[in-house]
């Protein structure tokens, strides 16, 4: 007998429709127990449209073929010594903060996403849901292999699992997902898969990828390029997604809406430790977080949002504000990195010259009025060896777990400092976007777990700074502090002098 041969549309709806069947024993609302609290009413799963007909023998096979490429240049990298590539050591503190803060949300969304493969009704999403799923596994596996190599010799990354449930700032990205992931599977998908890998991608993508290429890291931009195939999936996912909620019903409109408002913000303020990182820790600059957002943000999120004003979504809530503060945020979160370096596993430093008069043009509203002084007088301070760290604990949102230290929209010389109550305790957060959240869920967010309620409470392995430390397991006098002085630095320089001589990772090897 002649085996026909399928069509990879065929096989497809094999793989999808032909699989799923109407369920005669159970209740469909017993077996997908997630799908209607929200709200979100569908009526046609069969309307669902797959942006990508992938079946799964063909994505095993592109994901292997990917796989291979990536671990022939890992390896390369490793015998080549591809530490020595880098502009500066002070380069991998940016790794350093996508190892810590972004690679265990890649683990988070593997899971989420294999939820979702569980329990959306939809064949068609369920299967998207579980290549997903897969996607965010390799995504995590392949950063923690390719970043291992910058592990033998630079400090900060070696126990980042464990930091990323246990330091201020980390907080900051797990509490994001943590958000997302308790939350039901349509708001799930609007928070990760269109506000953040669809709306403002891009932000991260191009400073961590771009900044890699710029600055010699070619293991950054080859995990880069390996995931980008699957991360245009997700984001075409996220926007298709969002488009099926909005056509399936036209009350689940306001619902889709209040989502957009929440994970634009949401999203917009995490990515402040970007604009830092993108402002701040890149020797080679690719472009400033205020232009980023112009073009990211402001030219091509208007033009999504007009698209998506068919179905009356508009604007999200505040990208007004975004757009007041991006003079200011990057500048405002680096100092207070520069605060409470002693208490992180990446380092800050003495802004140079030539780095100031970068800041001035690329900031003229804001940087040498506002922020020049304050480092000026930061470098003063050094000099007489009184380089300055913070030793209270900072106040912080309640929502987006950052210190409060953004200032008014309109007014960069006062701290935004909003107050709600709720059942009799006050609760402070960062911005009206961020009160906003608490205001319409203060159910879920008094229970944040906020870091420096937690060292008040005794509950982060003592009372002093040196046992918080320790329970985090920062290395003391490596991972934090300033640049200047670190061990890492001592090496750097050590390699840089010796060049040419003996290869430098034998020389630390030998150690
Ligand atoms: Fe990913
Ligand atoms: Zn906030």
């Amino acid at each position: 007998m002649a085996t026909k041969k399928l069509s990879l549309k065929q096989k497809y709806s094999h793989l999808t429709r032909g699989l799923d069947w109407e369920p005669s024993y159970q209740k469909a609302d017993d077996i997908f127990p997630y799908a209607k609290y929200e709200g979100i009413k569908i009526h046609d799963w069969d309307a669902w449209e797959d942006p990508f007909k992938l079946t799964m023998d063909s994505y095993w096979k592109f994901q292997a073929e990917k796989e291979r490429k990536l671990y022939a240049v890992i390896e390369s990298m490793a015998q080549n010594n591809g530490q020595l590539g880098i502009t500066d050591a002070r380069y991998l503190n940016a790794v350093k903060l996508f190892i810590q803060g972004i690679t265990p949300l890649e683990y988070q969304a593997h899971r989420h996403f294999a939820h979702l493969a569980r329990h959306l009704p939809g064949a068609g999403l369920r299967v998207a849901a579980q290549m997903q799923s897969i996607d965010e596994l390799r995504h995590c596996q392949t950063q923690i292999h390719t970043i291992s190599h910058y592990n033998k010799f630079f400090d900060g990354m070696h126990d980042f699992s464990h930091m990323h449930d246990r330091l201020w700032y980390l907080s900051v990205p797990k509490s994001f997902f943590d958000d997302a992931t308790s939350a039901g599977p349509f708001e799930f998908l609007t928070s990760i898969s269109f506000a953040f890998e669809y709306v403002l991608t891009n932000l991260v993508f191009v400073p961590f990828m771009s900044g890699a290429a710029y600055n010699g890291d070619m293991a950054t931009v080859t995990f880069g390029f390996s995931a980008q195939s699957d991360e245009s999936r997700h984001m075409t996912l996220g926007l298709e997604a969002v488009r099926f909620l909005l056509e399936q019903d036209e009350s689940n409109v306001p619902i889709v809406q209040h989502w957009i408002d929440k994970w634009f913000w949401r999203g917009y303020r995490l990515l402040s430790l970007v604009s830092m990182m993108m402002d701040y820790m890149l020797p080679k600059k690719v472009m400033s977080w205020s232009e980023a957002w112009e073009i990211y943000y402001e030219e091509a999120g208007g033009a999504l949002f007009a698209d998506l004003a068919r179905y009356g979504i508009r604007e999200p809530k505040y990208s007004d504000v975004a757009k007041a503060e991006k003079d200011h945020i990057s500048h405002q979160v680096w100092s207070i990195f520069y605060n409470y370096s002693h208490a992180a596993a990446v380092h800050t430093w003495d802004i140079d010259d030539e780095h100031m008069a970068w800041m001035r043009e690329k900031y003229p509203a804001s940087f040498e009025a506002i922020y020049q002084p304050r480092y000026l007088e930061w470098r003063e301070q050094a000099k007489n060896g009184q380089r300055f760290y913070n030793n209270g604990l900072p106040q912080l949102c309640q929502v987006c777990q950052i210190p409060m230290a953004f200032t008014e929209p309109d007014d960069p010389s006062k701290i935004c400092f909003r107050v709600s109550e709720y059942e009799g305790d006050k609760y402070h957060t960062c911005s009206d976007g961020c009160k906003d959240i608490f205001d319409y869920e203060p159910v879920k967010y008094v229970q944040a777990w906020l870091p420096v309620h937690q060292i008040f409470q005794g509950n982060c392995g003592g009372a002093t700074m040196p046992e918080v430390l320790d329970w985090c397991h920062i290395k003391q006098g490596a991972d934090n502090l300033d640049y200047a002085g670190s061990p890492e630095e001592e090496m750097w320089n050590r390699w840089m002098e010796g060049r040419r001589s003996p290869p430098p990772a034998f020389a630390v090897a030998a150690e």
